[in-house]
C-alpha cells in the first residue's frame, strides 16, 4: 500500500474548492461522467486502430445510487488507469499559487475547474471520501484502489477487480444528501449528459404490469448518443429537425425553420439553430441556445459567444474550440469567439436569403413572426443589416409585402415631395388611424403597416442610411400636407379679425385633457373633413422613444405635454357656416371694440415712430406712459372680444360637436366629454 500527499502547493485546496465552488456543486456529475465517457471513447479508438485486440464488451457507463452506504458510483469500461497513471493524472495536480488563483476567479467555478484539470476533484465538493477502483486495459496491469477523504493525504492499494475500467465511488457528505436522490440525479443527467456520445444507464426501464408500474431488467439509457447536430445535413429530413427541436424543448410550439451549422475552418463548430415564432414582445426567452463542448452541456448563457440578437434563436451550438473555461470578459475579446460570432451571423443571414429566394410565399407567410428578430439584427449588427436589407420586407395596410427596393419603386411617382424627398407613409394601428389611412389611399398613396415594436427604430435606421427618405405617420398632418408637391396652396384665406375670432371660437370649446395641448390652425382643404387632428411626427417619435427607454435625455420629451394640431378646414360648409354665423351674431357687438383696438394700435405705432432713433431718456415720459396705457387697453379690449366670441361659441352646438367628432375619430374622446357628446348628439337629432 502506498500513502502520499497530493501534489498541490497549498495544503487546503479541498476546503477552497468546497467553499468557492459552492454555487456550482452540481457540475461534479458532469465532470465525472464525461471523464468516464472520454475513457470509453479512448478505448474504442484503441480498438479501432488495432492497439487493443481483446473484447470491448458492453461499454455502457453506469450511474448508481446506493442509499444504504450513502454512495454514488459512476462506472465505465474505458481504458482504466495503472498505479503510475493515477500518480501522474490524479496525484499531481500540477499548479502553484492555487489559492491565489481560486480567489481571483472565485465567482467563476467553470474557470477554475477547467483551467487546472480539477474536473475529477470537483467530486470533493459533495463527498467526504472518494474512491477510484480501476483496472487498466494494458496487458498485465494490476487493479488499484485510490482513496482520499478530502485532506491532501491519499491511500493507494492493489485490489481484486476483474473488469477493465473505472468505478468512481463518491461517499456523499451530509450537506449534499440531495445527490443520493434518484430524481435529482435524473435531472442532472438530463441537463448535462443528455447528448453524450456513449450510452449512460441510470436505473431501469419500467413497464405496466398487473395494474402498476414495475421495474424491468432493462437498463434505462438517459442519453441520445447521436443527436441530430452530429449528423450530416444530408442524412436528415425536415421531420428529424422538428423532432430534435421537441427533444430540446418539449413544451414548445414548432419552430419556423432551422439552420444546420457545420464549420471546420478556422474553427470547429457544429449545431442547429431554430427560428422560433417571435410575435409581439421581447419576452424573456425561456428556451435558450445551449452550448456544448463535444456533446457535453456547458451552459445556456451564450451571450458572449453569439451576437445579442441571435440569443433570440433556439437550438444547439457545439464547439471544442470555444475557450469555455475562462472568464467572460476574456471570452468577449477572444479572436476565435469573434470569428464564431461572425460566422453564425453570416449563416443566419444566408439562410434567410435562401428561403427568400427559393420560396417567397413561405417567407412572406413567416415574415410577421420573424420581423422583430430581423429588425433587431439589422439595428444591432451592421453586417447583418448589409445582408438583410435585400430581404427585409415592408407590409402595407392591405397585407401586401414588398422588399425595400420594390416598395421604393411602388411609391416613387406619387410620394416624392417638391424637394425630392421620398415620403413613406405608415400607420401604427389600422383601426385607430382608419380615416387617415383611407384619406391617404384616396389620394393615391400607399400606407405601410407598422405595428411592430421595432418598426419606428427600423424606419429611423432607413432614414439615416438612405438620403432623402422620410417616414411619416399618416396622422402627422392633414393629407394635403403630408407630401407637399408644391408650395403650400392650402393657406386659408382669412382676415386677421376672422382668424382671431375663429381661433377663439374653437380654442374656447376644446375640452381639457390632461397633459395635452392643442394648436389651432386653419387650412383650405376642399373635400376634407371639417376638423382634422394631427400630431407632429418628430414630437411623437421622441415621446414614443422616451416611453420605451425612459433615459434622461429622452425624459425631457416624455415630460412635455402631448401637442396636437387642431386643423380647421375653412373650405368645409359647416365651418364656413360657423364663420358666417359668428360674424352675424358677434360683429354687432365686437365691431366697435375692433375699431377701438385699431385706433389704439395706430396711435401706438405713431408714437413709436416718433421715438425712432431716440435714446431712452430722450423719449417724453408722458408718451411712454401713453404707450403702456394703450397696450393695456388693447389687452382689455381683446379680452372683451374673446368673452363675447367664447360666449357665442359655447352656445353654438356645432362647434363643440365638430371638435368632439374629430376627437372621437382619434380615440381621444373619453369619460365625461364622451357622455356629453352623446347627449348633445341626441339633442341635435
Ligand atoms: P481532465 O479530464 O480535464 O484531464 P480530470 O481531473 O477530470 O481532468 O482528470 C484527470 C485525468 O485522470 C484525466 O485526464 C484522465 O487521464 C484520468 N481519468 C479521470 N477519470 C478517468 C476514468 N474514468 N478513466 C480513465 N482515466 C480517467
Amino acid at each position: 500500500m502506498q500513502k502520499g500527499s497530493i501534489g498541490v502547493t497549498s495544503d487546503n485546496i479541498f476546503p477552497v474548492i468546497k467553499k468557492f465552488l459552492y454555487s456550482d456543486h452540481e457540475i461534479f456529475l458532469r465532470e465525472i461522467v464525461s471523464n468516464a465517457v472520454d475513457a470509453t471513447q479512448k478505448m474504442k479508438t484503441l480498438a479501432s486502430v488495432g492497439e487493443f485486440k481483446g473484447e470491448l464488451g458492453d461499454l455502457t457507463v453506469r450511474v448508481k445510487i446506493d442509499k444504504d452506504n450513502g454512495t454514488l458510483t459512476i462506472s465505465d469500461r474505458g481504458i482504466g488507469m495503472t498505479e503510475d497513471e493515477i500518480n501522474k493524472y490524479i496525484n499531481q495536480i500540477a499548479f502553484s499559487g492555487a489559492e491565489e488563483f481560486v480567489n481571483k476567479y472565485k465567482d467563476n467555478a467553470q474557470a477554475i475547474i477547467g483551467h487546472f484539470g480539477l474536473g475529477f476533484y470537483s467530486s470533493f465538493m459533495v463527498s467526504k471520501k472518494v474512491e477510484i477502483h480501476t483496472l487498466s486495459y494494458k496487458e498485465g496491469a494490476k487493479a488499484v484502489c485510490w482513496s482520499c477523504d478530502g485532506s491532501p493525504e491519499f491511500e493507494m492499494k492493489e485490489i481484486e477487480k476483474n473488469e477493465r475500467g473505472t468505478d468512481i465511488v463518491l461517499f456523499i457528505d451530509d450537506e449534499n444528501k440531495e445527490f443520493l436522490e434518484d430524481a435529482r440525479i435524473n435531472t442532472l443527467l438530463n441537463k448535462y449528459c443528455k447528448f453524450l456520445p456513449v450510452e449512460i444507464a441510470f436505473g431501469k426501464e419500467t413497464e405496466w404490469k398487473d395494474g402498476k408500474n414495475v421495474e424491468t431488467d432493462k437498463d434505462k439509457i438517459i442519453n441520445n448518443t447521436k443527436p441530430a447536430w452530429t449528423k450530416k445535413p444530408s442524412e436528415l429530413k425536415d421531420e428529424d429537425y422538428d423532432n430534435f427541436y421537441r427533444e430540446l424543448y418539449p413544451m414548445s410550439e414548432p419552430a419556423l425553420f432551422h439552420i444546420h451549422l457545420n464549420a471546420d475552418e478556422p474553427f470547429k463548430l457544429t449545431g442547429i439553430l431554430y427560428f422560433p415564432k417571435i410575435k409581439n414582445n421581447f419576452e424573456i426567452q425561456k428556451n435558450k441556445i445551449q452550448l456544448y463542448c463535444n456533446q457535453v452541456f456547458v451552459t445556456d448563457s451564450v451571450e458572449c459567444i453569439v451576437p445579442e440578437f441571435l440569443t433570440l434563436l433556439h437550438g444547439v451550438i457545439d464547439s471544442p474550440d470555444i475557450p469555455l473555461n475562462v472568464s467572460r470578459s476574456y471570452l468577449q475579446s477572444d479572436a476565435n469567439v469573434k470569428k464564431i460570432s461572425g460566422y453564425i451571423t453570416k449563416k443566419v443571414a444566408d439562410k434567410l436569403m435562401e428561403i427568400f429566394k427559393k420560396d417567397r410565399t413561405q417567407f412572406e407567410e413567416k415574415w410577421d413572426n420573424m420581423k422583430l428578430f430581423i429588425q433587431y439584427g439589422m439595428l444591432s449588427e451592421e453586417k447583418f443589416y448589409e445582408k438583410a436589407k435585400d430581404f427585409a420586407l415592408l407590409k402595407n395596410t392591405e397585407g401586401k409585402y414588398y422588399t425595400l427596393e420594390e416598395y421604393k419603386k411602388l411609391i416613387e411617382s406619387e410620394q416624392t415631395d417638391k424637394d425630392g424627398n421620398l415620403i413613406y407613409l405608415y400607420a401604427t394601428n389600422k383601426e385607430d388611424q382608419y380615416s387617415f389611412i383611407e384619406r391617404a389611399k384616396a389620394k393615391g398613396y400607399d400606407v405601410i403597416l407598422a405595428d411592430g415594436q421595432l418598426d419606428i427604430h427600423a424606419f429611423s435606421q432607413l432614414e439615416q442610411k438612405n438620403e432623402k427618405t422620410r417616414f411619416v405617420r399618416v396622422d402627422s398632418d392633414v393629407v394635403e400636407k403630408l407630401i407637399l408637391k408644391s408650395d403650400d396652396s392650402n393657406k386659408a384665406n382669412l382676415s386677421d379679425e376672422q382668424q382671431s375670432a375663429m381661433t377663439t371660437v374653437f380654442r374656447s370649446q376644446l375640452p381639457q385633457i390632461e397633459k395635452t395641448e392643442f394648436i389651432v390652425s386653419f387650412e383650405n382643404m376642399p373635400n376634407a373633413a371639417p376638423i382634422v387632428i394631427t400630431q407632429n411626427e418628430f414630437m411623437r417619435r421622441m415621446k414614443d422613444m422616451s416611453a420605451m427607454y425612459g433615459n434622461n435625455m429622452m425624459s425631457f420629451y416624455g415630460e412635455m405635454p402631448n401637442s396636437y394640431n387642431l386643423v380647421v378646414n375653412v373650405a368645409h360648409p359647416l365651418v364656413d357656416g360657423i364663420l358666417k354665423d359668428e360674424e352675424k351674431q358677434c360683429d354687432g357687438k365686437t365691431a366697435a371694440l375692433f375699431n377701438d383696438i385699431k385706433a389704439a394700435e395706430s396711435r401706438i405705432s405713431e408714437l413709436k415712430k416718433s421715438h425712432e432713433g431716440k435714446k431712452e431718456d430722450e423719449k417724453p415720459v408722458a408718451e411712454k406712459e401713453e404707450i403702456d396705457n394703450l397696450n393695456k387697453k388693447v389687452g382689455e379690449l381683446r379680452k372683451q372680444i374673446d368673452d363675447i366670441v367664447s360666449k357665442y361659441a359655447a352656445e353654438n352646438k356645432h362647434v363643440r360637436q365638430l371638435i368632439d367628432l374629430s376627437l372621437l375619430e382619434n380615440n381621444m374622446l373619453k369619460g365625461e366629454a364622451l357622455s356629453n357628446f352623446v347627449k348633445r348628439s341626441i339633442e341635435l337629432l
